[in-house]
Parts: C-alpha cells; structure tokens; sequence
C-alpha cells in the first residue's frame, strides 16, 4: 500500500464528492486492522451491527488486557481493584483508543484506575441527591417544570467518572414505568420530560419507542429529550430505522455526551448527521476533564467539530464529586479560564454554558468570567474578551 497522507484518526479518503461538503467515503485500514487481529471471526456485517458491538464489549480485565495492552502497573493495580462502577468498552470505541495510541487522554476514560478507591474531601456516592428528589421510581422531579427519566441503568460504555456510577451497571436499580407516566400525567407543569439512565438507546426500537409513546401521549409532555453517549461509542446503534421511529415524535431534542475532539470519527459524524436530517435538534454535554479535555484548544477543536455535524455544544460541566473523582476533577478557575479563551475567540453558537450541578441537589448553576467588573451611579463598567473596559450606561 502507497504511503499517504495521515489524518487524526489514521483515515484514508479514497474519493472526495464534489459538492463542496465534508462527506467522504473512507477505508478506515488501521481499525479494519484492530477487528481482524481482535475480532477475527467477527464480519463488517456484525462490526456495524450495535447488539453484536454491545455482546462483544470489552467487560473483563483479561480481555482489556489483550486488546487494549495495560501497563504492568496497571495490571497489578487493576487485579486488586474491586470497582463499584464495572468495565464496559465496546470494541469499536477500544479500537478508536487502540489507534489513538497509549497515552491517549480518552483511555483513562474508560480503563479503571485505583484512583476510584480514593475518597477525597467533599466527594459521595450521590452528590446531586438525585435520591432525595426522587418522586417515582426511576424518576428525578428537581426543576419546576422538567422531569428526569432514568429509564435504564445500562450504558454502552462506563465513563469512569459517571455521576450515575452509583446505578450503571448495577442491575438492582428499581424503575416502574407505570408509576413514571402516572406521575407526570398528575403533574400538569411537566411540560419537558428528559429521558436518560443510563443510556436510553441502548433499549430496542420496540421497548424505547413504547416509553416514548407514552410520555408522548401525556397533553401537557410539550417537549421530550433524551440524553445519550450511543453517537460517541456505539454509532452503529444510530439507524434509519431508529431515527425514523424517533422522528414521529417531535418535538424531540438529543443531548449527546461527547469528551473529545477525536471522537468525531467518519461513523460518528455520520450518526450525528442523520439525527440532525431527520429534524432531531442536536446539543452536547461534555464533562471538563483533567488532563484529557481540560484546555482552551482541546474544547475549542471539540465544539468546531461538533458544529460542522450541526451539534450545538450545550453544557460543560465542571466534574460532580463523585466517590473516587478527584484525578479527574479541575479546578474551577481553570474552567473559568478555558471559558475566557473561548468567548469572543471563536463562533458563539460554539460555546456552551458552563455549570456545576450543585452537590446537594441545588441543580446546575452556571458560571461565568467577570466580564461586568464595576458599576457606579452612571455607568457599568465591562470588559471584553480582549480585556478592554467598556462602560455602559445605567440612567436613562
Ligand atoms: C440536568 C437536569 C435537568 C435538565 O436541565 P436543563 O438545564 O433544562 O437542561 C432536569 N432535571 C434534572 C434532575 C437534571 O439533573
Ligand atoms: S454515558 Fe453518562 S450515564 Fe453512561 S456511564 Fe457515561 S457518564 Fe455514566
């Protein structure tokens, strides 16, 4: 094979079309490679197929091991660690990371570390209280006017620093749907109804497609929305014919959970622009990261990425305590920071708001860099992003 031109994520475009847009059809060699050395018997069929990917994800240590090779620091602290939150890695996203390389800042998204083991100051199980606002089984009634759903404690891929850690996974976790549309149906406010787990689209078509019905069924339901990682690490899962079911029930809002720029591979931006061509308003949340999306470029590249698939970037949330959270959690000065170089440096549809979801239950609260630094009887006084002052005035 002619040596060629590398992209990001070692793909070859053989044909560009004309029309001016980024839609190239590409031979991805390098992950061809990563499903015959490790998936040998597996065809394309079953590579593109989202059940085969979730059967044959990555969920023990040994298999970790073969595929995505741990560090032998890793393997013995690995073999005496007993997570709370198990390991699940679909073999697509292992051969994203596996081309990436080693010391890719996405792999210690998913691989466990004995840093969960640490309980560092302000952390728990449940900082949100998510429990203590819970109204129905499986259902979070927090805001006045939205509800959050948590229709299934099943994920496609376990962020390690999932604020759900305490319910991914675990198999005991107690829903009843019936008692979710009852409370909504009594609850005449609840005009947004906020669909997540877990992952909701890790349900069938069938089994998603009848909660969605439901809730859709309630008069006063005016919006549904439904939060997922699947475009990120199970893009095979985003199908004509799920996106076809989904579009039925409009309006219907997705709020993806993206990490990283390299993310954005060919299939995943395909599942984004099929969302966004079947009219479903596309937002993201991503969570600051320490040491793997914690900077201005980083992010910056992430939300140029996420808007050229009509991905609006919606929340960056500063990282909940949760137990065992403290080596990915930055400062919030330093998220403050990357917020200044991002306002008025880049596009303002590329910015989102940044939050902290108040330990406690208080909800999100965003953040801002001082831009309003002083008032008088006349005048307040702002900078810009280039850190000039500008007074606007007060009296009329
Ligand atoms: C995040 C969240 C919502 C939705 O909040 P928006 O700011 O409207 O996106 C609703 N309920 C709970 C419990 C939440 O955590
Ligand atoms: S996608 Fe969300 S709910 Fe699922 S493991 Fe990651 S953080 Fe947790």
């Amino acid at each position: 094979m002619r040596k060629t031109i590398e992209f990001a994520n070692n793909l070859l475009p053989i044909h560009k079309f004309q029309n001016g847009t980024d839609r190239s059809v590409v031979i991805d060699f390098s992950r061809y490679n990563f499903q015959k050395q490790h998936f040998p018997k597996a065809s394309r069929r079953d590579w593109k197929n989202w059940q085969w990917q979730i059967q044959n994800s990555i969920t023990d240590l040994e298999m970790l091991d073969r595929i995505l090779p741990l560090t032998p620091t890793e393997k013995t602290e690995l073999q005496s660690l007993k997570v709370k939150l198990p390991l699940r890695i679909t073999p697509y996203y292992a051969g994203l990371i596996a081309n990436l390389g080693k010391n890719h800042p996405l792999r210690k998204t998913v691989i466990p570390s004995l840093n969960e083991l640490k309980m560092s100051f302000g952390e728990a199980a449940d900082p949100l209280h998510e429990e203590d606002d819970k109204k129905a089984p499986g259902l979070v009634h927090r805001y006045p006017d939205r509800v959050l759903v948590l229709l299934t404690d099943f994920c496609s891929a376990n962020c390690r620093y999932c604020t759900r850690s305490r319910l991914v996974g675990q198999e005991h976790t107690v829903f009843d749907f019936d008692k979710v549309v009852s409370y909504i149906s009594e609850h005449t406010e609840i005009r947004d109804v906020l669909l997540s787990g877990g992952d909701p689209l890790t349900l069938s078509d069938s089994k998603l497609e009848y909660y969605i019905q439901k809730i859709r069924a309630i008069e006063h339901v005016e919006m549904i929305r439904i939060g997922t990682k699947i475009p990120a690490v199970l893009p095979q899962r985003i199908t004509p014919q799920l996106v076809n079911m989904l579009k039925k029930y409009h309006p219907l809002y997705l709020s993806i959970h993206f990490t990283h720029p390299d993310e954005l591979t060919p299939e995943t931006q395909a599942a984004c622009r099929l969302l966004a061509d079947a009219g479903i308003p596309l937002g993201s949340q991503t969570v600051l990261l320490k040491d793997v999306n914690d900077s201005a470029e980083t992010l910056k590249k992430l939300f140029h990425e996420l808007l050229k698939v009509r991905v609006k970037p919606y929340y960056l949330y500063q990282c909940d305590p949760i137990s065992g959270s403290a080596h990915f959690r930055t400062s919030v000065d330093k998220g403050l920071q990357i917020m200044e170089n991002l306002r008025g440096f880049t596009t303002g549809y590329a910015i989102p708001t940044y939050v902290i979801d108040a330990p406690g239950g208080g909800g999100k609260i965003p953040l801002q860099p001082k831009y309003q630094i002083d008032e008088n009887a006349d005048y307040v006084f702002l900078k810009n992003y280039e850190k000039n002052i500008y007074a606007y005035p007060k009296k009329k």
